[in-house]
């Protein structure tokens, strides 16, 4: 007897099995609430349940839905639940859902123009309609001088941001990277001092911060004429905006203006908060933009799309595609030798690149800027309210201000109280992240999930008068 396998190419199959995951995917954002927020597992656990080779003859495609109920939920952190309130906001929503599905569909690489123009041109005009949202300026959309792409990660945008930085100043100064030095506030995120390192700078600092959090303009000055002093060769500044520990704010235009008196590089890190730019009442916090040379904003952290979708613009794109584009002869087409578009494959280090775009756009269009807006002012009351909550009880105390969604609070009775506080929020049905600064115990409350509502961030604040 012959046994034949089934066919992993059958389109009946594919349509059937894709129209259950659709509801599959509908009943677990619909039921998150009857879940642990983080399902309790141990290393190795997952693991355990997978086969010890891969499987030698083809499985239907109805099987793989059990594969998801079986052995990847109960291995997971549910980022999409509604008492999620760790790290920043991973969002996704069903419009985004749907982008990365028909991108994943479509299967095409957009590295050029030429292979497949939709992808290069909606990504450009997404990225220039959200120049024009969140307030940015003008010479930043691609029909200017600057323009927009979509990485995977803000990591990678100011990676790159670096690396142009590095080349800009070692043709202007004759200065090799390990005579270069990076300056950031002590608060930035990881990313920065990551970045820098595999950049091969040879020098960074990590600036001293005021009772706010954000680096005043007076240290950043000091660290960079000590520097000049000692015969190095400052070359790259990053202002935060919304660092990660407490959503504390840079001052941009001063930071700017040092950059453009040392002739510095400045990039702008505003991966959380640059989504609340949608709203005109944070537009104070970019203040002294157009004298950025980069910036990049995380759509996959608070703008409703889920990662990877890390927006990343440039006020003039020539350095940057001078120091990534090279072209083999196997690239080479007429588009690109008319020089009439744009090719991303020179905007960053990776070579392919999916469509990410795809999922931005419908997200913009099925909210619509309006929509999007009154999700991030919701966010933001919720945290207002939580933030009163804290400031009116005697046994709590603010630990930095609420600029945004985040709100950060500590146990007046000390650290070991903030951290027992912690653990006991994440034992009971919320998940909160722990952390420390300037040697002090505090918890990040950050509220952003798709599916908070006012009953949820009511419920975390009966929590926390319950457990204190
Ligand atoms: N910058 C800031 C301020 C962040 O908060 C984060 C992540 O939380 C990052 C950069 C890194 O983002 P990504 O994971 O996209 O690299």
């Amino acid at each position: 007897m012959t046994h034949s396998a089934p066919d992993p190419l059958d389109l009946d199959a594919f349509r059937e099995t894709g129209h259950q995951l659709i509801d599959w995917i509908a009943d677990y954002l619909g039921g998150l609430e009857s879940r642990p927020v983080v399902e309790a597992t141990s290393p190795g656990d997952v693991r355990a349940k997978l086969p010890d080779r891969a499987p030698e003859q083809g499985k239907a495609l109805s099987g793989l839905l059990a594969d998801l109920d079986e052995v990847v939920v109960p291995g997971i952190s549910h980022w999409q639940h509604p008492n999620w309130f760790a790290y920043f906001p991973a969002m996704s929503s069903p419009p985004a859902i749907l982008g990365e599905l028909a991108a994943a569909g479509l299967g095409v690489q957009g590295m050029l123009w030429s292979t497949s123009p939709a992808v290069t041109e909606v990504e450009s005009h997404v990225l220039d309609w959200l120049v024009d949202l969140t307030g940015v300026p003008q010479d930043w959309k691609t029909t200017g001088p600057g323009g927009g792409v979509l990485q995977m990660s803000a990591s990678d945008s100011t990676h790159t941001a670096l690396v142009v930085a590095r080349e800009v100043c070692r043709k202007r100064t004759g200065a090799g990277a390990e005579q270069m030095v990076v300056y950031t506030s002590s608060q930035a995120h990881s990313s920065l001092e990551k970045g820098a390192n595999v950049a091969g700078f040879g020098h960074i600092r990590l600036l001293d911060v005021d009772q706010n959090f954000a680096v005043e303009p007076a240290t950043l000055r000091s660290a960079i004429e000590d520097d000049l002093a000692a015969g190095l060769t400052p070359a790259f500044v990053c202002a935060a905006v919304g660092t990660t520990g407490t959503t504390a704010v840079d001052p941009v235009r001063a930071f700017g203006e040092l950059a453009s008196e040392f002739r510095l590089w400045f990039h702008v890190d505003a991966a959380y908060a640059g989504a609340a730019m949608l709203c005109d009442e944070f537009r104070h916090h970019q203040d002294g933009l157009e004298l950025a040379h980069s910036y990049t904003f995380n759509a996959h952290k608070w703008l409703a799309t889920n990662f990877d979708c890390s927006i990343f613009w440039v006020a003039d794109r020539t350095p940057l595609i001078e120091t990534m584009s090279i072209v083999p002869p196997y690239l080479r087409n007429a588009a690109t030798d008319a020089g009439e578009v744009i090719d991303y494959r020179d905007w960053h280090v990776p070579l392919g690149r999916r469509f990410r775009a795809l999922k931005l756009w419908w997200v913009l269009k099925a909210f619509g800027a309006e929509g999007l807006r009154a999700m991030i002012r919701r966010h933001v009351g919720y945290a207002k309210s939580l933030t009163r909550f804290v400031e009116s009880d005697p046994r709590f105390e603010l630990f930095a201000p609420t600029t945004f969604a985040l709100v950060c609070f500590r146990h007046r009775d000390g650290d070991e109280a903030t951290r027992a506080l912690a653990a006991s929020m994440n034992a009971n049905g919320v998940y909160v992240t722990p952390s420390e600064a300037n040697g002090q115990a505090f918890i990040r409350v950050s509220i952003g999930s798709t599916w908070t509502e006012d009953r949820h961030v009511d419920q975390l604040q009966a929590l926390i008068d319950r457990l204190a």
